[in-house]
């Protein structure tokens, strides 16, 4: 027999149906057993009576969040017994026959509402049960819904989903890498992405125009504030475009996004303001302002852009960094600092940044296309020639083929979803997040690894050397 959803059952009064799913609830009234049913869809009230003995004699057994099938009739509830909160109220199930699938001990923690007061080593060591409390459940779906709507949109637009690796080589995004050690080439390293920055780029080398990825970023930071050791970006990058374009299209999509899946929000002010940076740490002293004319309207976003990003920076040791990513070209009227390396301080990058509430979504820029000014940027860096060429030969060279002028942006999508879905932090929007340490407790991430493992790799730990750094304060890094 076919399985029904249970929200869908409303519609079939008087039908025989099989259901499945979990206890969620259990009461008795006099001699009749209640339950409440739940599955993904929803919730209906199931009915047993005596006269029913065999399913009544088991229903006494069943405990909150068995999982059970169910097979009966769909009935109308008495007038004064309806429900009007949930899809199913009007009706409940009149048992037939119960078969328990799987019985649950009693739970660790709660799922009935929000959540939030648990202790949160406990919600994640139990991921999978939290995942049950129908907040977590609406974040996931509605996440699913988001990744979706981008997907969709950017493939109406002519953009094709590529997948670039996972183990690569260092990119520089301002953080340090997550590193994996190679096997067959002993003593040498793989590094996970900070972002696919340079495949994006190597993608527009190649001709396929217009990219987009639903990527895995991977960042070793030290634990501040509401940041994961990975996070996922929706990549895009595009060729034969100016700043214009992208910023045209990133905001048109943000636009229809929440119109689609958001339609009670309202966005504060379109088009998007655009703020140069120097007038934003001006105004509001920060890259990042928070434009909603009231705050506590959570149904209120205030996106806006901020534009003209200094390029490079002072380090602590005196020399020259990027702000924001080494591959973004200078405002077209200062290539000549640029080739010079004079005035390096007031050179504008073609970099944006768009920012939601107050929180960066995404940053991105117009890239260097040229490989001799790329050159130059790295050499402002302080890169020796040879270490140029070690590092980024494969830009350089792809460059001098025919590459396109190209740029892009990379929205987070899990500070997107976050907002969007009124959470405190992007951990409730995430299926499995790890600690701000870095800690998966269900799983017991990180952990040792055997002998074998490490002597296939060509490791080995200093043992009194690891014990010491676990304790050591935590050093910060630039992002
Ligand atoms: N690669 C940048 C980042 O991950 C985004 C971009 O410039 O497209 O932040």
């Amino acid at each position: 027999m076919q399985r029904f959803l249970i929200k869908d059952t409303a519609k079939h009064v008087g039908e025989k149906v099989r259901v499945c799913g979990w206890v969620n609830t259990y009461r008795a009234h006099g001699k009749i057993l209640f339950i409440d049913l739940r599955d993904i869809s929803g919730v209906i009230q199931v009915v047993f009576v005596p006269s029913n003995k065999e399913a009544y004699e088991l229903a006494q057994t069943l405990r909150t969040e068995w999982v059970v099938e169910i097979i009966g009739t769909i009935v109308k509830r008495p007038e004064n017994m309806i429900n009007a909160k949930i899809e199913t109220g009007s009706v409940e199930l009149s048992v037939e026959s119960l078969k328990v699938l799987s019985q649950s001990e009693t739970l660790p923690l709660s799922i009935e509402g929000d959540g939030y007061e648990i202790n949160e080593e406990v919600r994640m060591k139990y991921r999978y049960l939290d995942l049950r409390r129908e907040r977590l459940k609406n974040n996931m779906l509605m996440r699913h819904k988001v990744i979706k709507f981008f997907r969709d949109f950017l493939d109406a637009e002519g953009f094709a989903e590529i997948e670039t690796p996972m183990l690569t080589k260092s990119t520089p995004e301002g953080s340090r890498d997550f590193i994996v050690p190679s096997r067959l080439q002993a003593g040498k390293f793989y590094a996970l992405p900070q972002s696919p920055q340079q495949y994006k780029q190597l993608i527009m080398a190649s001709g396929l125009e217009k990219y987009f990825q639903v990527a895995r970023c991977f960042r070793d930071e030290d634990s501040r504030g509401d940041r994961q050791f990975e996070h996922t970006q929706l990549d895009m990058e595009m060729s034969f475009v100016e700043r214009e374009d992208i910023l045209e299209l990133v905001e048109r999509m943000f636009i229809k996004l929440v119109e689609t899946l958001y339609p009670n929000k309202k966005i504060q002010e379109i088009p998007f303001p655009r703020i140069p940076y120097a007038e934003a740490m001006e105004k509001y002293n920060s890259d990042k302002p928070d434009l909603r004319k009231d705050k506590n309207d959570p149904n209120l976003l205030a996106f806006c852009w901020i534009i003209d990003f200094p390029f490079f920076e002072k380090t602590e040791e005196g020399g020259w960094t990027f702000v924001h990513n080494p591959f973004s070209a200078q405002r077209p009227e200062f290539v000549q600092d640029v080739l010079d390396k004079k005035n390096l301080g007031d050179i504008v990058a073609n970099q944006y940044d768009i920012v939601l509430n107050g929180m960066e979504l995404a940053s991105g820029g117009i890239r260097s296309h040229d490989p001799k000014i790329l050159e130059k940027v790295f050499e402002i860096m302080g890169y020796k020639k040879e270490e140029i060429w070690e590092k980024f030969g494969h830009m350089l060279t792809a460059f001098t083929y025919g590459t396109p002028p190209h740029g892009g942006i990379a929205p987070g999508i899990d500070r997107i979803l976050s907002i969007l879905q009124n959470e405190p932090n992007i951990r409730e929007v995430i299926a499995f997040p790890k600690t701000g340490d870095g800690r998966d407790f269900m799983m017991n991430a990180p952990s040792e690894v055997s002998k074998k493992q490490l002597e296939e790799l060509h490791i080995k730990i200093d043992s009194a050397k690891t014990k010491l750094d676990h304790k050591k304060p935590a050093k910060t890094s630039k992002k």
